[in-house]
């Protein structure tokens, strides 16, 4: 690890650094896996090589129809530059099919289609387990305004129609996901709401469209096999890794990863960012 550099932040599965240019972060994908409240956790080897690419690759698509990310590039097979971006301390979970913690709260069989997205809210906060929260708890908080809001849910229906379409093509199911946004200031003070963190079987259940199998975080929050194994299927049906994959005598081999080629998110340097609407339209019915 790159102990040189200044650390801007640890979590559980990434390190922030600072960047090599004003502006920017370097996102490290560790290997680490932590779940039921961090209770439960393992080092799984090849899990933030993967990680890394296959967020670098949802985050350079979703650029292409103009959700803006913090993605920039990535550096290596562990690191990418990212935009500096203040994060929001919300998580937005968009879910089109019940499973985890929907089934387990409200009884819900898991495998229901939902008849529309649910897009849910979780506070940040570790120490209180990230709790579902509403608007009215966010407002009340100042955790982000309503405006900020209506941006990222606009956004996250975006995401999901996008990666609904993308992941069916390559027979997956986007069972659910969870994203993060950041804010950007701009030079006359306007504000841009960015697709930040990442977006990676960590954080999206993915299930065979065929046999149902489960090849995301569950593998391992439920014990159902070689956990890598399932985050690389994601990434062969993405064409992100060779179809022989990256694994000799059943372990992650990180020579057969070093030649992997590079991904730069062109576009989030040359677009022009569209700034947030801090004024409310008028209601019409007060009009
Ligand atoms: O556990 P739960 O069912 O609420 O998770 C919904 C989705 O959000 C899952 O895809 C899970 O991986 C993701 N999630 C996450 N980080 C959290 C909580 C949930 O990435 N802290």
């Amino acid at each position: 690890m790159f102990s040189r550099r200044k650390v801007i932040y640890e979590g559980k599965a990434k390190i922030l650094y600072e960047g090599t240019e004003p502006g920017t972060f370097i996102q490290y994908f560790k290997d680490d896996a932590t779940a039921l409240n961090g209770t439960k956790k393992a080092s799984i080897a090849g899990k933030g090589v993967l990680n890394n690419r296959i967020s670098a690759h949802l985050m350079t698509r979703l650029e292409q129809i103009g959700v803006p990310t913090h993605f920039l590039k990535s550096l290596n097979m562990r690191e990418q530059l990212v935009r500096q971006v203040e994060m929001i301390p919300l998580e937005l979970v968009v879910r089109n099919v019940a499973a985890g913690s929907l089934c387990e709260r409200l009884s819900i069989k898991e495998g229901t289609v939902l008849p529309t997205p649910i897009v849910e809210f979780n506070y940040k906060k570790d120490t209180l387990g990230d709790p579902l929260v509403n608007e009215h708890h966010i407002f009340t908080f100042g955790w982000a305004d309503p405006f900020e809001i209506d941006e990222m849910v606009g956004q996250a229906y975006r995401v999901n129609d996008y990666l609904n379409g993308l992941f069916t093509g390559i027979g997956l199911r986007l069972v659910d996901f969870k994203l993060e946004f950041g804010r950007l200031w701009g030079e006359y003070d306007e504000l841009y709401i960015i697709l930040a963190d990442e977006i990676s079987p960590d954080n999206c259940r993915l299930w065979d469209a065929k046999t149902g199998e489960k090849l995301d975080k569950d593998r391992f929050r439920q014990d159902l096999g070689n956990v890598v194994e399932g985050y690389q299927e994601i990434a062969k049906r993405l064409g992100l890794v060779p179809e022989s994959g990256l694994m000799s005598g059943g372990n992650f081999d990180e020579k057969l990863a070093e030649g992997l080629s590079v991904i730069d998110n062109e576009l989030s340097r040359e677009r022009r960012l569209r700034a947030v609407n801090k004024t409310p339209p008028k209601n019409p019915r007060n009009a």
